[in-house]
């Protein structure tokens, strides 16, 4: 099964990609995170695309849909992954639908969508930290979930950092960006997928739910 989530920044994608992740044993593909382990390696895609990283625009579509693609080939993604950050644009859902088709026939597709206010949206992101240690990349918030000791992941015992994106001018602008794209988007997995909507206010109840839609969507 191949599950895209939809939410704009902060909107608790990679919190909940991850724990669906473990939970349905699917591996977990952030190009956020792709993207961020690039630029810090210093390689050619990582210094092509930082710009675009600090600025908050979106990485161009071909870059980010040949990343993505070259992810999927990967061996661990047999039984399919959880796409977080990816698609953004309806270019880059095309071209995963046909990827899909091509390379994974026969797979279940579904996106869930996490709709959540900007005005949340904003403190949750100005208020993220998150874990150095990227095997671990826990998320906390400064205010509604704090680590038990300052700057200190309760998971691994790292130290916590807050992303160099995620001031208030950067978020506005890819909130802005993101509203842009995202009815289009949704749209489009309206019609061409199983498409489930959450307001992930209490993060328990959301897994919940969107593994209670998961388990029936299965068996449909
Ligand atoms: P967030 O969802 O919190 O904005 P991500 O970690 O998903 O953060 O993405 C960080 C940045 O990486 C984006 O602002 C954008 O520059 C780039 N990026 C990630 N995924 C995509 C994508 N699918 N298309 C274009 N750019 C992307
Ligand atoms: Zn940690």
């Amino acid at each position: 099964m191949y599950i895209v989530m939809l939410g704009a920044p902060g909107s608790g994608k990679g919190t909940i990609g991850k724990i669906l992740s473990t939970d349905l044993n699917l591996v977990h593909v952030s190009t956020g995170d792709i993207f961020r382990e690039q630029i810090n390696k210093n390689t050619n895609l990582g210094k092509k695309i930082q710009k675009y990283l600090e600025e908050g625009a979106l990485v161009p579509d071909d870059v980010v849909i040949e990343t993505v693609k070259a992810r999927l080939l990967e061996e661990d993604v047999e039984n399919g992954a959880i796409l977080d950050g990816f698609p953004r644009t309806v270019a880059q859902a095309e071209a995963l639908r046909d990827f899909l088709k091509e390379n994974k026939p026969g797979a279940k597709r579904v996106a869930i969508e996490l709709d959540v206010p900007d005005d949340e949206i904003i403190k949750r992101v100005v208020n993220r930290l998150i874990c150095t240690n990227k095997s671990c990349g826990a998320i906390y918030n400064k205010e509604t979930k704090p680590p038990k000791k300052e700057n200190i992941c309760d998971v691994c015992g790292s130290s916590l950092k807050r992303r160099d994106d995620d001031n208030k001018e950067t978020v506005t602008k890819r909130l802005g960006i993101y509203h842009q794209n995202s009815k289009d988007l949704i749209d489009f997995y309206r019609k061409n997928n199983a498409l489930y909507s959450i307001y992930p206010q209490d993060l328990d109840i959301a897994v919940k739910n969107i593994k209670e839609f998961l388990e029936e969507y299965k068996r449909k």
